[in-house]
């Protein structure tokens, strides 16, 4: 099973803890135990893989009408009412069904 990195948006670029030099690209667990924001390059030698966030600085992105559908249709066969209300958002459900 592939891993999947998560992406968090934050509002300000931080520098990377490891090398104290580049921006951080990464808040990940090291190999040593604790978590640090990481550049790319020390998240290669030092980040797991397994527990880290890609972070991006800025706001996300719009959301498509393809990600709220994917999303809903996922809620939906799971079962799961709240996860299905959250990809909806404030639209009109019958726009996607
Ligand atoms: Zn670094």
């Amino acid at each position: 099973m592939a891993t999947r990195i998560r992406t968090a948006y934050i509002p300000d670029a931080r520098t990377c803890q490891m090398c104290d030099d580049e921006e951080a690209t990464y808040d990940a667990k090291t190999h040593g135990g604790p978590w640090a924001y990481m550049c790319d390059e020390c998240y290669s030698c030092e980040g797991s893989p397994r527990n880290a966030t890609r972070i991006i600085v800025g706001d996300p992105p719009e959301r498509t009408d393809d990600d709220i559908s994917r999303d809903l249709y996922a809620a939906i066969a799971a079962g799961d009412f709240d996860a299905a209300e959250d990809a909806i958002g404030d639209r009109d459900i019958s726009e996607f069904l």
